[in-house]
């Protein structure tokens, strides 16, 4: 679908996959004017094919779009765009379980021009493409990076969008983490590197001495889909779930006194990420011994219980696309 200054969005269409043609002067290329969005189309036990939330994910490229100056998009008909080509595309969608289809939606600004304003043209564009199982082999904790060094976003900046250049402004971090043997980077805040913000592709929870705490939303980190559905799910088990600032030091307290129960990331991708060890400036945190705690088994479990069909959806979260 096309956006034109004065026409608005227009020209929807499904076509097969192929290449774009643009010109070598098209903005998003020099200025990074673009959003995205990443969700899984599931086969259920009974055949039937599921959205999980996918209004939410529609509602925060409009969040993305406004923080971008991207014009805003109708966001039902986005839902029902996606609909249309996961039925072209239903055939694809592997049967075995932990499988999906991978839809990502994403905007970009198409003005062939040099000089830094907004895009009078966009295209936005839907791809699809099968995934396998996050965990074949069974949920497997993670070794976080605390990272003290690098920032990924400050309140202010475009940290709470969907945007490119915050997942490229925090490649040399994953890529340092990597060298030393960790899988992911936790940020701090940017400005006194002391307040936990998310990890990676995730937001994170802490579980300390009963009580599950996860940061607020300030305008820095993603606003998860699954952060939200884990808050309402520990609310609804009459778990306590604290939004706050949380610092790397409470964290490392927590640890010391023998408080700091599980650790677990959440995004659309693993759904839950157990965290398995934490190294902030050499102090190794090690969490739950290294294994995956109850609860994040099973919000695991329920979350993916849900998406599957199996478990009943009393939140009214799954869409079914026919
Ligand atoms: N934070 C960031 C930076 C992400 O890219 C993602 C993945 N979209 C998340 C958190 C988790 O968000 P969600 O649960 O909506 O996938």
């Amino acid at each position: 679908m096309d956006y034109t200054e004065g026409r608005g969005w227009h020209d929807p269409r499904i076509v097969p996959y192929q290449n774009l043609c643009l010109d070598p002067a098209t903005m998003v290329f020099h200025y990074g004017q673009a959003i995205f969005e990443g969700l899984k189309a599931y086969k259920a036990v009974d055949g039937r094919i599921l959205l999980f939330r996918p209004e939410q994910n529609m509602r925060r490229i409009n969040i993305s779009n406004e923080r971008m100056c991207i014009p805003p998009i109708d966001e039902e008909f986005a839902v029902k765009a996606v609909k249309e080509l996961v039925m072209v595309d239903k055939d694809w969608i592997p049967e075995e379980e932990g499988t999906s289809l991978y839809i990502r939606p994403f905007i970009i600004a198409t003005d062939p021009y040099l000089g830094v304003r907004p895009s009078h043209t966009y295209k936005f564009i839907i791809i699809l493409s099968p995934v396998g199982a996050y965990y074949p082999e069974g949920i497997n904790p993670v070794k976080i990076y605390v990272e003290s060094n690098y920032v990924r976003a400050v309140r202010g900046g475009t940290g709470y969008a969907k945007t490119p250049g915050n997942y490229a402004a925090s490649l040399k971090a994953q890529v340092e983490a990597h060298e030393k043997g960790y899988t992911q980077v936790l940020w701090l805040d940017g400005i006194e590197r002391k307040y936990i913000e998310e990890v990676g592709t995730m937001n994170v929870f802490f579980k300390i001495g009963g009580r599950v705490i996860t940061p607020a939303l300030q305008g820095s980190i993603l606003p998860g889909i699954t952060r939200d559905s884990t808050i309402q799910l520990l609310r609804s088990w009459g778990i306590e779930v604290e939004e706050r600032s949380i610092s790397i030091e409470e964290v490392y307290e927590a640890h010391q006194k023998g408080t700091l129960e599980e650790a677990f990331g959440t995004g659309t991708a693993a759904v839950i990420s157990p965290v398995g060890e934490l190294n902030w400036n050499g102090n190794i945190i090690t969490i739950n011994e290294g294994k995956t705690g109850p609860l994040s088994a099973r919000i695991y479990e329920t979350i993916t219980g849900i998406q599957y069909g199996k478990i009943e959806d009393k939140f009214g979260w799954i869409q079914e696309v026919k």
